[in-house]
């Protein structure tokens, strides 16, 4: 055993413990894989250079070498197929594969079979001195120039066209390759076979460790494959495993005790994978408490995400959680829009670098692509063509679908960490949960809004359903009314005319009457009068009269009318504000009725403002109506019988001063109008009655007025 035998077990171990991290980081990667499986041929050629030092015959240490120039042979194979798919990361076929390797097989072949590659091994004191190659050694080199050059060129290619952090990860690569492969090249391959000299060989191995180390550094920097974990690892369990060989053997060969050194060794290898265990724990705590922090908050933060109903408020919180405790550059949240076929952004917090209108389409390659991801991915994942066509002017890092089993609720997209630093698969494995999360509480949010929307639209319909109703009973209570007051009144009216013929005729032939019967005459000839006058009103209400329709200007009428009480309003010290259009309205209507209309409201209001006020009228187009609020600042009307007012024969006047059939007949009329009553009233503050009447429509053009 000597110094050179130490330093390929080390170099060994290292490469092995490498390849073997970056594999199970993650193992769905293809990158991961196949720089596993190139880092595993490197390990392999390491231990055979390792028992070609130490085989002792000359017929093992050929075995070894032919053992070497076989792996050696694979390296550049598989590093040709990771730079195949770096960093598309698509599956290489078969086929490809297996003439990829093809060569060598056919090596295989001719070293193990043949003495056309090496002939012998010279060593001296057990140091090998060189080979004697075969005629067709050179196969060997042809090959590991053809696949290295190729694969070079295939990074390179790709190296001139890339952008952003994969521009990186590959110049990282192949200046760590060339570094790696061009020194160990010397000493393996160049040396052997021009100087025939293999003193240097063992120095190979060691060749790597610069191209592992400028690996790392693209690590940290530029997180590649997300390993900065795997090479933590690995350094740990190099340095442990260095011990625990290391150490023994260094005893052994000063001391010459294999006991010693056995013993030891097998005393460090009993500890070796506590200390490794506890130190690997550590260390992870060190390198990752941050990543760490974050992700805690954000699994406890999205299990309180339920609780949140309302959907702009959830948005907000899941953009601004993600962004502030990861420290992210931008993030913004797009939902699906499904009237219109989209997705659109709805919520972002960023630098002003995301457009406020952006939106994915359906038929967008994106979203298509996006739609056969189930987990979040980076923006390296999408294939060149559809990140192409993405077209958008920002970077961006990662994107995170949101499902709820099959229903794709929508995305979202986060810029670069503010510290530069790389999304780990931890990270992502984190808002894979969020998503899942934040996608149950955006649809729990969406479904309570369109629960509300729904309760409110059902509580609008029942209330139109019962002013319906309500107009329904009102209008059949007063066509019942009419019936019977047009009977009452048919069959009245003649006993009255009797009554009136043969007071008048008493009047006329009683001679002598005293100022008493005079009197007593008088005053049953008015009484049959005021009884006439009810029978005219309630024939009126009865509504049998014909209505006779023609276009009438409404302020107009509503002025001509005023003048019928405007005495009444002088003597009550009742002032007048009139909010008239400039342009009357036009309405089509039966002037008769109308001016009945206005003359019982107007007087009703006077009634009201016994001790003097004033008198509103506000006329004004909505929509196809034209509204008319009469408003007076009389006494009000109590709540308790608002309800009753329309009511035919309701009144709070004294007998003989009204018949409360004044606003019955208002209704009645407005209803044979197509037009509406109500009514607002406060005690002691006014009362607001409000007409809505369909407009004239002069022409096309000046249809609706909102
Ligand atoms: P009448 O005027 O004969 O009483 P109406 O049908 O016109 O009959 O009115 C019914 C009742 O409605 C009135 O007695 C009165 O109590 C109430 N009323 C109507 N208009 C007003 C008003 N502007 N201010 C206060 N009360 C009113």
């Amino acid at each position: 055993m000597n110094y050179r035998a130490i330093f390929l077990i080390i170099s060994l171990v290292f490469i092995f413990t490498f390849g073997f991290f970056v594999y199970i980081r993650n193992r769905r990667s293809l990158i991961n894989f196949w720089y596993t499986v190139f880092v595993s041929f490197l390990a392999l050629w390491t231990f055979g250079l390792l028992m070609m030092y130490l085989s002792a015959t000359a017929g093992s240490k050929l075995f070894w070498a032919n053992f070497l120039y076989l792996v050696g042979s694979l390296i550049p194979s598989s590093f040709f197929c990771f730079s195949l798919i770096f960093p598309s990361d698509k599956a290489l076929p078969i086929r490809k594969v297996g003439l990829i390797f093809l060569p060598n097989f056919i090596l295989f072949i001719l070293y193990f079979f043949t003495s056309l590659m090496i002939r012998k091994v010279v060593y001296e004191n057990g140091i090998i001195k060189y080979f004697v190659y075969g005629p067709l050694h050179l196969l060997f080199d042809i090959q590991v120039v053809f696949f290295f050059g190729w694969a070079f060129w295939n990074l390179y290619r790709k190296y001139k066209v890339s952008a952003g952090r994969t521009k990186m990860q590959l110049r990282y690569i192949l200046v760590a390759t060339i570094l790696g492969v061009v020194l160990a090249g010397t000493t393996n391959v160049a040396i052997p076979a021009f100087l025939y000299n293999c003193s240097l060989a063992w120095l190979g191995p060691s060749f790597t460790f610069p191209m592992f180390s400028i690996i790392a550094y693209a690590i940290v920097r530029y997180r590649l494959m997300d390993i900065n974990v795997a090479v933590t690892r690995a350094g740990i369990f190099l340095i442990i495993y260095a011990l625990i060989l290391g150490f023994p053997l260094y005893v052994g060969y000063k001391t010459n005790s294999w006991i010693i050194s056995t013993s030891l060794a097998i005393a460090f290898a009993t500890v070796g994978p506590f200390v490794y265990r506890s130190l690997n724990r550590k260390a992870e705590e060190v390198l990752l408490v941050k990543q760490r922090r974050y992700q805690t908050i954000l699994l406890k933060g999205a299990k309180g995400l339920m609780k949140e109903h309302r959907l702009d408020r959830l948005l907000k919180w899941i953009v601004r959680a993600v962004r502030k405790t990861v420290g992210i550059r931008y993030v913004a949240l797009f939902l699906d829009d499904k009237k219109n076929q989209l997705f659109t952004l709805k919520t972002k917090e960023d630098n002003g670098e995301i457009p406020d209108d952006l939106v994915f389409s359906y038929q967008h390659p994106f979203i298509a692509y996006m739609r056969e991801r189930k987990g979040p991915f980076l923006y390296e994942e999408i294939p060149e063509p559809i990140r192409h066509s993405l077209n958008i002017p920002f970077e961006v890092d990662i994107i995170i679908p949101s499902f709820i089993e099959d229903k794709y609720l929508g995305f979202i997209i986060l810029g670069e960490k503010l510290n530069r630093e790389f999304y780990s698969i931890d990270d992502l494995n984190v808002f894979k949960i969020l998503a899942h999360q934040a996608g149950l509480a955006i649809e729990n949010a969406q479904l309570y809004s369109e629960l509300q929307n729904e309760t409110k639209a059902l509580k609008e319909a029942i209330k139109k359903l019962n002013e319906t109703q309500n107009q329904l009973i009102q209008s059949e209570k007063m066509a019942a009314v009419g019936r019977l007051a047009s009977g009452i009144a048919h069959e009245l009216r003649n006993p009255l005319s009797i009554v009136l013929q043969g007071i008048e005729f008493l009047e006329n032939n009683l001679v002598g009457l005293d100022n008493k019967s005079k009197k007593a005459i008088k005053s049953i000839k008015n009484s049959v009068d005021r009884a006439d006058n009810i029978i005219i009103e309630l024939l009126k209400f009865s509504g049998s009269s014909k209505l006779e329709f023609a276009s009438l200007e409404l302020c107009q009428l509503m002025k001509d009318t005023l003048s019928l009480v405007e005495n009444r309003m002088h003597l009550g010290r009742i002032s007048l504000v009139k909010n008239f259009p400039e342009k009357d309205m036009q309405i089509h209507a039966d002037r008769n009725m109308l001016e009945q209309v206005f003359f019982n409201l107007y007087s009703n209001a006077i009634d009201a403002m016994s001790e003097g006020g004033q008198l509103e009228l506000n006329v004004f187009p909505h929509r196809h109506d034209v509204v008319i609020e009469i408003i007076d600042t009389g006494k009000g009307i109590p709540t308790d019988i608002l309800p009753d007012i329309f009511d035919p024969f309701f009144t709070t006047k004294d007998v003989g001063k009204g018949v409360g059939l004044g606003l019955s007949i208002v209704c009645l009329i407005l209803e044979r109008h197509n037009g509406t009553i109500n009514v607002e009233s406060k005690v002691n503050e006014g009362t607001r009655f409000i007409i809505k009447l369909p407009r004239k429509v002069e022409n096309k053009k000046e249809e609706a007025i909102t």
